[in-house]
């Protein structure tokens, strides 16, 4: 059986520690999260970004949009959001309703309270190595695999989805710590083929059950971004049951990455704060 990567013990206490510095700041760091419309998975994870900044002492304010409110009113009000020195961290919670153009959202907030890491400045330092934050999933990921000590120097990393907030950031973070990578996607030809060379198996896709035992070498490491929203709960992209009988660490879904991610947003913040200090 496959060690669990438990992402809920490390998320708590990474934001315990978060707390503690916090505590000896002179000023909180504050975070501004703008909803936009009305979808329910967008409420969910606005409310838990919510809790996590209470727990962490994080001052958080929300801005919540009416679907309607129109491009020009979002990028005025990230204008003034960029201006305040009481917010630290900017974040428009993804995905914006149908109609918003949300590359030129992205770009509109302060590379210097880029707490999502979604801007292109962010992007293109995680392509150097130099950045000031890293986006959040692929950071957690990266933090779960340290603090386990699993290495990834010379590694076979294979990633499957090549989006720009998880897949490609994942790959170029790999690369940095010196893995060999292999990135997978929608047009990949015999996507098996790959993964079953695979030491560390990232799979970021949405979909269930893309990933099967017989899709996974033995002893491998597998981390599950997926999440997928099924009658009875959630669930990731890999069949747990059946890999977590061959692989050597796996994630859970939910409590793997999930938690992770919150608290990297936490420590971003965090981070951005002490940079104006
Ligand atoms: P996305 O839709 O932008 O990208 C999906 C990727 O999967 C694309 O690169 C696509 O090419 C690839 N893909 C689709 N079908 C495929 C197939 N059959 N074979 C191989 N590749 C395939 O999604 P995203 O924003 O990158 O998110 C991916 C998943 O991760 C989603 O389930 C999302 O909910 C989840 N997610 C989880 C967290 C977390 O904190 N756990 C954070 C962000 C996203």
């Amino acid at each position: 059986m496959a060690v669990i990567l438990d992402g809920n013990a490390l998320a708590k206490s990474i934001k315990k520690d978060i707390k503690i510095q916090i505590n000896k700041m002179a000023q909180p760091p504050g975070l501004a999260v703008i909803i936009v419309g009305d979808n329910p998975a967008s409420r969910i994870y606005v409310d838990h970004k919510k809790k996590d900044c209470q727990a962490c002492g994080i001052t958080s304010r929300e801005h919540a949009l009416a679907k309607d409110i129109g491009q020009d009113q979002l990028l005025a009000l990230i204008d003034e959001l960029n201006q305040d020195t009481e917010v630290h961290g900017i974040l428009v919670q993804s995905p914006l309703p149908d109609g918003y153009n949300s590359q030129e959202v992205f770009q509109r907030i302060s590379p210097q309270k880029d707490v999502d890491a979604f801007h292109v400045n962010s992007a293109g330092g995680i392509l150097r190595g130099e950045y000031s934050f890293l986006p959040c999933t692929p950071a957690g990921v990266i933090a779960l695999l340290d603090h386990y000590k699993i290495d990834l120097v010379s590694k076979h990393c294979v990633v499957v989805g090549h989006s720009n907030i998880v897949g490609k950031p994942m790959a170029m973070m790999l690369l940095n710590r010196n893995a060999t990578v292999t990135i997978c996607h929608i047009h990949t030809a015999d996507l098996a083929a790959h993964t079953k060379q695979a030491d560390i198996l990232i799979c970021a896709v949405g979909k269930i059950n893309l990933i099967t035992a017989d899709m996974v070498k033995p002893g491998a490491v597998v981390i599950d971004v997926g999440i997928n929203r099924t009658e009875t709960g959630i669930c990731g992209d890999v069949d747990f049951g059946a890999i977590s009988q061959i692989a050597s660490h796996i994630t859970p879904v939910p409590g793997g990455v999930g938690p992770m991610t919150r608290a990297m947003l936490m420590l971003n913040t965090l981070r951005s704060a002490q940079n104006y200090m």
